[in-house]
């Protein structure tokens, strides 16, 4: 009897299929197969797009083995990194380019010239999103331009040009479906945000033929049948979203005011703001969160560029832990922070800040100060992120949060989960299991084939929950102590600016 449903999780570092029962939601199968990553030029990230296609093949049929075989599995619920394009024959199905991921930025000359020509106002009305090359529309652009004969291929509506899942859709339904989800869509910077179409106007500012881009449908319903002998019979695939859009439902997040952060090497904060797309104005990204039964829900969202990559950098080039879980006992050994600050602007600032020159500081040191409070200034950072995340929220006039749902690597550690629901005053909710994204798609396709009515149905085993508990003078004294520090850190960042236009 089929009554399982398997979610096809494709990330960036990996492919990975989880089989759930839809009573407890308890994941009954695991298969995961780790991505090559190719790094052509400085700033430039592929990934093989065939590569992506046979994992995916292999992690479905070991998860469906695991359960007794497809016989059992009633429907397929994808999700995928957001953003990464290819572009394939649409006749053959080969790739004619290694997909391009959404960390790529060889497009910034292209996404600095539209800014620079005024059109990000545009852009950002229409979209939700910022202008950078991050989103995939200056990516397949490029694709077009340096495949040799693409445009005219494409013009000749013989190219298909896709995101991940719409990619994994057409090979799993054997050429039969060129479709996409509208949370994937959303991240193309052609879609436009309020009335769900592909936009002329921004397929021309782009340079994009419209004939490259595949259908678009909701988070649920029929978005093919796998043909046959991949698994030996005919699954539907019936639900598809992003990941940090399929993680936002596998929390359960499914009303204005819901937020989930994942916390993994980077962090990425999700907002519900409900049935409308609200217009950021600090920077934060406006992005369709689902759409189900005609309804679309919208979100804010905003990303920490170095949360766990902060505690990997303390373990691997500072030695200042052993293994990144030994920074819960380390922070804890210490009374206070010392007034030890960590801006980790590895990789310059995300949302709300923005900027790309700033690089890491640690501010506050005394000849008292060692490596356990940069440890601990490390675990603070991400809380003090969120918090300004929180901030730039309240200041877009989204609803209040009730709780953070918090999910990824970073939250096993529990001092962390209560400083941050102390400088959040927020309450922090961690779910007994932690497979969110999977989750999410698991519950869409479990509502596209009918299995299941809602996607209200709270997920078993008992989360766990730190309240706030810290003072308020406490807190207004640290959140100063790192205003100040970004402060620092930021100016050092013009300095260097203003000393190289010297
Ligand atoms: P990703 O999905 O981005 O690969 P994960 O969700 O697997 O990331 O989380 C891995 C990250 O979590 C690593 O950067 C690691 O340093 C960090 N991490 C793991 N355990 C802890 C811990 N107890 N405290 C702080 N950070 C941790």
């Amino acid at each position: 009897m089929a009554d399982l449903i398997l979610a096809l999780d494709q990330g960036t570092t990996s492919t990975r299929a989880v089989v759930f029962d839809v009573d407890g939601w308890r994941a009954r199968a695991t298969a995961q197969i780790p991505l090559e990553q190719h790094f052509p030029h400085p700033g430039s990230v592929e990934h093989d797009a065939d590569e992506i296609w046979r994992a995916a093949l292999q992690v479905c049929r070991e998860a469906m083995h695991e359960v007794g075989g497809p016989d059992h599995i009633a429907a397929i619920g994808l999700t995928n990194q957001r953003e990464t394009t290819l572009l394939w024959d649409r006749a053959t199905g080969a790739p004619l380019h290694r997909a391009i991921v959404w960390q790529d930025r060889r497009t910034a000359p292209v996404t600095d010239a539209l800014k620079a020509a005024g059109h990000e106002p545009v852009v950002q009305a229409e979209t939700g999103l910022v202008l950078d090359p991050y989103f995939s529309a200056s990516k397949i652009a490029w694709l077009l331009d340096h495949v040799d004969g693409a445009r005219a291929r494409a013009e000749a509506g013989e190219l298909c040009a896709g995101t991940i899942d719409a990619w994994l859709m057409f090979k799993l339904t054997g050429g039969a479906r060129f479709v996409t989800d509208v949370t994937n869509a959303s991240r193309t910077s052609l879609f436009g945000l309020s009335d769900l179409t592909w936009r002329d106007d921004l397929l021309d500012l782009f340079n994009v033929p419209r004939s490259v881009l595949p259908e678009v449908l909701p988070s649920a319903d029929l978005f093919g049948e796998t043909v046959p002998d991949l698994f030996g019979r005919a699954i539907p695939i019936t639900g598809c979203a992003g990941d940090q859009q399929a993680a936002l439902v596998g929390h359960g997040g499914l009303g204005p005011g819901a937020i989930k952060v994942t916390y993994g090497t980077g962090a990425f904060l999700v907002a519900h703001t409900g049935d409308r797309p609200v217009a950021s104005t600090n920077r934060l990204l406006s992005t369709v969160a689902y759409r189900v039964d005609g309804q679309t829900a919208y979100a804010l969202e905003g990303s920490i560029f170095s949360a766990g990559s902060t505690i990997q950098w303390l373990r691997d080039v500072m030695g200042a832990v052993g293994h990144s879980r030994e920074s819960e006992t380390v922070a804890q050994s210490l009374l206070d922070n010392g007034g030890v600050y960590l801006v980790p602007a590895f990789t310059g600032l995300g949302a709300p800040i923005w900027e790309a020159e700033a690089r890491g500081a640690i501010f506050g040191l005394t000849r008292d100060a060692g490596p356990a409070h940069i440890v601990r200034a490390g675990l603070e950072a991400m809380a003090y992120q969120t918090h300004d995340l929180l901030e730039a929220l309240k200041a877009d006039g989204a609803p209040a949060p009730r709780r953070l749902r918090v999910d990824g690597g970073v939250t096993a550690n529990g001092w962390l989960m209560q400083f941050l629901a102390d400088i959040t005053a927020c309450e922090v909710e961690r779910p007994a299991h932690q497979e969110m994204t999977a989750l999410g798609a698991a519950r869409l396709a479990a509502l596209g084939c009918g299995l299941i009515e809602t996607l209200e149905q709270p997920p078993s085993g008992q989360p766990a929950v730190w309240s706030p508990a810290m003072a308020d003078a406490e807190r207004t004294r640290l959140l100063a102590g790192w205003d100040a520090a970004v402060a620092g850190c930021l100016a050092q960042a013009r300095a260097g600016r203003d000393g190289a236009n010297h």
